[in-house]
């Protein structure tokens, strides 16, 4: 089994069930949902197709949607405009029918830029620079010749964009993923903590208990990055954007130091945005983007993302087997650096004690640990120290097992249990060995420890015989 967790993203050549279906098998845990494109009709679809796919796998799927935040998109009046380079293009926020004009709805961009200010559009694939600033327009020179499609996002690396945290669209689809009980909820152009307890109070408001994902994809998420980590539930280290707002020869250094960041304070991360990028054409991937995946694996990433490769690509199932392999291949001997653990309290104490055993099992072989959790922290803990060996986490509630579907080396199971299971977990034991996911003689390794409903039962370390 593999540890490191594959993302697929769900557009409209992976649409149907069949595809779903194999995308599953190949090694998908999480279906992502773009809601940057399509309608959120498209996606609410989408999400029943996936769940009822899901339905009948061995493990859980999570579910997550992603919010387009606060991000500025283009609005033409036809479907491009044709620009030379040295040409003055006007921007504003209330085009009058001029075709040579860009349009840009969302207040709180054009009012803040000065001469000199860099405009990038679509990727940063078109560069303008302001030359001349007006009441109500914004004159800027275009560096580059081309066609310029309309609805492409535009970005201004050198400002904090005045936008709230949530456009109206992102309330709709919060509405939707309340009604779908999705899992996880990524906010785009996270800036800073408060941009996602805004998030969670919107959730709140609409009974969505999902996992709130950070994307870091500009200068001021890196800047608040740690309290961005602690606030949030997870992270993605968003390098599409990233690349565009900040230099792009700094991803490498920036994703080594976002994924250490997140596992020292025990949040998931994902690494996210080309990593097969040539498999939206191809059936196999190039040697760099195999050696990308890899290094990402190398880093303790958590889970790592396809984006267009499935969503728009010709070879959706080939893309997730494709990643199934080369993580599976590059787990075998990674190293990750240890973490210290500071017992804060007698949770850590215990997270601390099975480190210890997995750490230094003397003739004790282990074939798994055993994880019984209430609402998923103590299965996060232990699958940020990277174990060697597979985990199941064990939770009565289906909710909880869905959000383990992000974390590194977790398995996450679904099992009623009481009292008296926990006092004798054979049974659990039992059923895992029947499936074939623990080897019978070995040891399994128990850990219980915290928020649990049964006091006396909480904060144990078992040692049992499969
Ligand atoms: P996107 O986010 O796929 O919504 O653009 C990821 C990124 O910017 O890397």
């Amino acid at each position: 089994m593999k540890k490191t967790k594959i993302i697929a993203t769900v557009g409209p050549t992976c649409e149907n069930e069949e595809v779903l279906d194999q995308m599953i098998d190949a090694g998908a845990n999480i279906f992502r949902f773009n809601m940057k494109h399509g309608t959120t009709e498209w996606h609410s679809n989408a999400i029943k197709r996936a769940q009822k796919v899901a339905d009948g796998k061995k493990f859980p799927l999570g579910i997550m949607i992603d919010l387009q935040g606060p991000e500025v998109r283009i609005d033409l009046k036809e479907d491009f405009i044709e620009v030379e380079k040295g040409e003055e293009i006007t921007f504003t926020n209330s085009p009058d029918g001029d075709s040579k004009e860009i349009g840009v709805p969302e207040k709180g961009v054009l009012e803040y830029l000065e001469p000199g200010d860099i405009i990038l559009i679509d990727d940063g694939f078109y560069e303008f620079v302001v030359s001349k600033t007006t009441k109500n327009k914004i004159l800027a020179i275009s560096q580059r010749g081309g066609k310029i499609g309309n609805r492409k996002g535009l970005n201004v690396p050198s400002h904090k964009l005045n936008m709230p945290a949530l456009i109206d669209a992102d309330l709709n689809n919060l509405d939707m993923g309340a009604k779908n009980e999705i899992d996880f909820v990524a906010l785009s152009f996270t800036r800073t903590a408060e941009d996602i307890e805004n998030l969670r109070l919107e959730m709140e408001k609409r009974n969505l208990d999902a996992h709130v994902i950070a994307k870091i994809e500009n200068r001021s998420a890196l800047q608040n990055l740690e309290e961005i980590i602690t606030a949030a539930d997870g992270v993605m280290v968003a390098r599409g954007d990233l690349g565009i707002e900040t230099p792009l020869e700094g991803i490498p250094h920036w994703q080594k130091k976002i994924i250490q960041k997140a596992r020292e304070l025990r949040t998931p991360v994902i690494v996210a945005t080309q990593m097969m990028q040539s498999m939206v054409e191809n059936p196999i991937p190039t040697r760099a983007e195999v050696t990308d995946v890899a290094n990402a694996i190398f880093n303790g990433t958590d889970a790592v993302m396809l984006s267009n490769e499935t969503a728009a690509g010709k070879y959706p199932v080939e893309a997730v087997r494709a990643m199934n392999k080369i993580i599976i291949y590059n787990e075998q001997d990674v190293d990750y650096s240890p973490l210290d653990i500071e017992a804060k309290d007698s949770s850590d104490l215990i997270m601390k004690a099975a480190v210890d055993i997995l750490k230094n099992p003397g003739e004790v072989s282990f074939s798994a640990v055993l994880v019984f959790t209430k609402d998923g922290k103590t299965a996060k803990q232990v699958s940020s120290l990277r174990p060697r060996i597979p985990v199941f986490a064990i939770s009565d509630k289906k909710e909880v097992i869905e959000k383990l579907t992000i974390c590194y080396g977790i398995e996450s199971y679904y099992s009623v249990f009481d009292k008296k299971t926990l006092e004798r977990p054979n049974e659990i034991i039992a059923d895992l060995r029947d499936k074939g996911f623990l080897e019978k003689g070995k040891k399994a390794l128990l850990v219980q420890a915290q928020h649990w409903d049964l006091p006396e039962f909480s904060r144990a370390l078992t040692i049992v015989k499969v």
